[in-house]
């Protein structure tokens, strides 16, 4: 890594924080940990992260109400780190704001990749990158062209604009609610059943095996990602085993 990016943890749980300290050290990033709502914020006006891990359960504000302060000045990507399991909270954590969620116990290995993606997150959305490619895929967002192992792919123009906006969103949670929102409309914000169907037809398209989707995922009764960053792969291939985190 040339430059050191610098990741603020905002964590009560002192374990935890030397923890990730340790790993995300040996990893070449910069820490700055903060064991409060309060003092997070101000190390984040001081300290300018590249990206912040947040707890939620902190001691004097709760971490969906921080997300709200932080996005009223700031899109700097947000990693919520929890042990709050429900869906419920991990969409009420991503309609807030944030761009991903891991819940505790997590794997060392799959957290650096999601803050891999959400680095890479903040310079696709402030940069123009007109063509994304993966695996067999080629998107070409100004011509709006989809190819398939170069072969031409027809998309409605619906489709295109659902694609677009996962492309847009690569290895990032989008809710229910924010790709209707988007690609629908406000008036269609609870009709999960429009993206069901439209989520079909695209894996029927560009999925090698689109009953085994690889590329546009489901995250269980949250939404979908579009996976570019497959963490779990590359360290088996890289270890032959994934080396995993204490509880
Ligand atoms: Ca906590």
């Amino acid at each position: 890594m040339n430059e050191a990016h610098r990741v603020a943890v905002i964590e009560d749980d002192p374990q935890l924080r030397r923890f990730l300290t340790a790993g995300l050290e040996a990893h070449g990033y910069q820490v700055s940990c903060s064991e409060s709502g309060r003092a997070g914020i101000a190390s984040i006006v001081t300290v300018k992260p590249d990206v912040i891990l947040l707890d939620l359960g902190l001691p004097d504000i709760d971490g969906t109400a921080l997300i709200d302060e932080i996005r009223a000045w700031s899109q700097i990507p947000i990693i919520v780190v929890s042990s709050r399991i429900a869906v419920g909270d991990k969409i009420s954590a991503l309609d807030h704001g944030a761009s991903d969620y891991v819940t505790k116990p997590f794997d060392m290995g799959e957290l650096l990749a999601r803050i891999r993606a959400s680095l890479r997150q903040n310079i696709r959305t402030s940069g123009t990158e007109p063509t994304f490619t993966v695996d067999h895929l080629v998107v070409d967002l100004l011509r709006r062209e989809v190819r398939r192992d170069g072969a031409l792919v027809k998309l409605s123009p619906r489709e295109f604009a659902l694609l677009r906006f996962l492309v847009a969103n690569a290895d990032k949670v989008l809710t229910h609610q924010m790709i209707l929102k988007e690609v629908w409309g406000a008036a269609h914000l609870h009709d999960t059943h429009y993206l069901r169907i439209f989520i079909g037809r695209l894996r029927q398209k560009l999925e090698l095996d689109p009953a085994r989707p690889r590329l546009i995922v489901t995250e269980s009764g949250v939404g979908y990602r579009l996976r570019v960053n497959r963490p779990e792969e590359r360290m088996v291939a890289a270890t032959g085993a994934a080396a995993h985190a204490p509880a």
